[in-house]
């Protein structure tokens, strides 16, 4: 019995090694105007298992690598049908350079209908970076994302909106890395030329070894040109959210000159360096009169949250003026959840 579960083990762990193989098959591969989709399959000590979905598009000429991530949240949709219509629509015989798209990172939670976390190990793929190589399904998904994507990639994109309970403003972000400046420029330019009207920087002071935790500061720690974009909300698929996505990915590649379908800047760009949190301390039910977009003024009181029986048990109030950037918008809340993020701008 113990030799047919070595032998056992053993072909488990050479289809791992040769499942994992096949993205750098496919991405070394010198053939032209091709798209060819991979499916590398994960299986961790705790009998999880899953596989991560890869489609990487080479066009006709040599160029930059661009890789947009969607669904590291499964429960964000337009992220997800964007990248959907992306994979339908473009032409490898008009790219210039080669497309690495993740259509969903988090597919477990996709599946499952579950936000922010893969239900499997309830790890966050958001919190996991840098990853590990020998972990729970989560840490494995990011260490490949990590070693095998971002490692090649020149331009790493990751897609996100809000989740399930979130109302959100579509915007485009950058963290703002003084010691990597080129990188820096190239990632705001793009986040101005994304046809997106709000472009939002963050600080930048992670160190060489602290653990990254999100994908595309990861990205940013890596060296790598590196920018999110947030848009859609509340678990549901909005057209015209899918649409910004859309646009916002063909502005950005053909920014890089690798792809020929823009529309352009937003004529009206409104730039915001500086977010402050509102959090909860308390674990009740929440309201507000407030939506993503509004404007409110530091010390206003931008919602309360009640126990079980009405008495409402703390005010939540803003700590700076600026626009509210995302929202908690649903009655369900949390002590330490941020209960809104207030974006405004500040010269340096
Ligand atoms: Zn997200």
């Amino acid at each position: 019995m113990k030799t047919i579960a070595f032998f056992l083990l053993m072909f488990f762990i050479l289809q791992f090694t040769v499942a994992q193989n096949d993205f750098q098959r496919v991405f070394n591969s010198k053939i032209n105007s091709t798209k060819e989709n991979v499916r590398i399959e994960f299986l961790d000590d705790l009998g999880n298992s899953g596989y991560l979905p890869i489609s990487i598009i080479k066009g006709k000429t040599h160029g930059p690598v661009f890789t947009i991530v969607a669904g590291v949240h499964g429960y964000e949709y337009p992220p997800i049908i964007a990248t959907q219509a992306l994979l339908k629509e473009i032409n490898p015989e008009e790219l210039r350079g080669t497309l690495i798209i993740i259509p969903i990172a988090n597919l477990a939670s996709f599946y499952t209908r579950t936000p922010f976390i893969n239900p499997q190990d309830q790890k966050n793929l958001n919190n996991a970076f840098p990853g590990k190589k020998v972990g729970s399904i989560t840490d494995r998904i990011a260490f490949f994302i990590r070693e095998n994507i971002i490692a090649v990639s020149d331009v790493f994109l990751d897609v996100h909106g809000g989740d399930a309970p979130e109302d959100l403003l579509p915007f485009v972000c950058y963290y703002d890395n003084q010691r990597k400046q080129e990188q820096t420029n190239l990632a705001k330019k793009l986040s101005e030329n994304s046809g997106f009207q709000y472009v939002v920087s963050y600080p930048y002071k992670l160190t060489a070894t602290e653990a990254a935790k999100y994908t595309f500061k990861q990205a940013v720690q890596d060296g790598k040109i590196a920018l999110s974009i947030e848009c859609g909300k509340l678990g549901n698929v909005q057209k015209e959210n899918v649409n910004l996505i859309q646009q916002g990915i063909y502005n950005m590649l053909e920014t890089m000159d690798m792809y020929y379908n823009g529309t352009g800047a937003h004529k009206d760009i409104v730039y915001r360096n500086r977010q402050t949190y509102v959090k909860a301390n308390v674990d009740g039910i929440f309201y507000s009169n407030f939506k993503a977009g509004d404007e409110v003024k530091k010390d206003e009181v931008v919602g309360y949250t009640t126990d079980e029986f009405g008495t409402i048990l703390e005010e939540h109030i803003a700590i700076s003026d600026g626009i509210i950037l995302y929202m908690l918008a649903t009655p369900p809340v949390n002590a330490k959840d941020t209960v809104m993020c207030i974006s405004s701008y500040v010269e340096n």
